[in-house]
């Protein structure tokens, strides 16, 4: 349905609606800026990065992702998380590639699971990332799932939030990075969770929780916008 009212409607930018693009250069500049610490209700644990407010082109662009179905999205905004990665690294918030092999780990959702046929818009953010960071190897595993019995948090404050997610987030198939993932000639890893929106911070809590469960340390999340 979507690629057949893409060839009638005329082309505009999901950030901001100028016509002729997909997403306007104008709309790249404001992603592509170093990311900022955000501090969410419910502390995952672990530093969180966001490319900015969840405001303007970052929240338009969610929204066209998420909701409309504009998979085109999911190009600037992998770029704009590369690129994050990139300023993370030159601040020294994260290792370099020479340190540590990079994973990308995507945060579960409710609504995504519900979307599979799709597949998931931020896993494919999260795929983009690690394809413009081509030449160094980024693994971007399916780990996380979000189990049922998890209600749509609309509505829900920051502790209902985390009751919601509380024990819902399980990790599927075996949890090895030391052996699995290690890129040869590099001697750690760096497992950064991404996510579109950062809300309360409950779903980023619960997974880094999980992920470490199972020896997994998580050196940060990155997330588009930060409500
Ligand atoms: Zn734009």
């Amino acid at each position: 349905m979507r690629t057949l009212l893409d060839l009638v409607l005329p082309l505009e930018c999901a950030g901001c609606g100028a016509p002729g693009e997909s997403w306007c250069s104008v709309c790249s500049v404001a992603l592509f800026v170093p990311p900022i610490a955000v501090r969410p209700r419910v502390d995952p644990g672990v530093p969180c990065w966001s490319l900015g407010t969840y405001s303007g082109p970052r929240r338009t662009g969610v929204i066209a992702l998420k909701e409309r179905g504009r998979r085109s999205v999911a190009r600037p905004f992998g770029r704009a998380l590369a690129g994050a990665v990139g300023h993370l690294r030159e601040a020294g918030e994260i290792d370099p590639p020479e340190l540590s092999s990079l994973i990308l780990i995507c945060a579960p959702s409710r609504a995504r699971a519900a979307r599979a046929r799709g597949g998931d818009p931020v896993l494919k953010c999260a795929r983009i990332a690690a394809e413009q960071l081509v030449p160094e190897r980024v693994l971007v595993p399916e780990l996380l799932r979000m189990s049922g019995g998890v209600r749509d948090s609309v509505g829900l404050s920051a502790g209902q939030r985390q009751h919601n997610v509380a024990g819902r987030i399980e990790a599927v198939g075996v949890v090895r990075p030391r052996s699995d993932a290690r890129v040869a000639g590099s001697t750690d890893f760096t497992v950064l969770l991404i996510d579109d929106v950062i809300t309360t911070g409950a779903t980023l809590a619960e997974s880094a929780r999980v992920l470490t469960g199972f020896g997994v340390p998580v050196a940060g999340a990155l997330v588009v916008a930060s409500a």
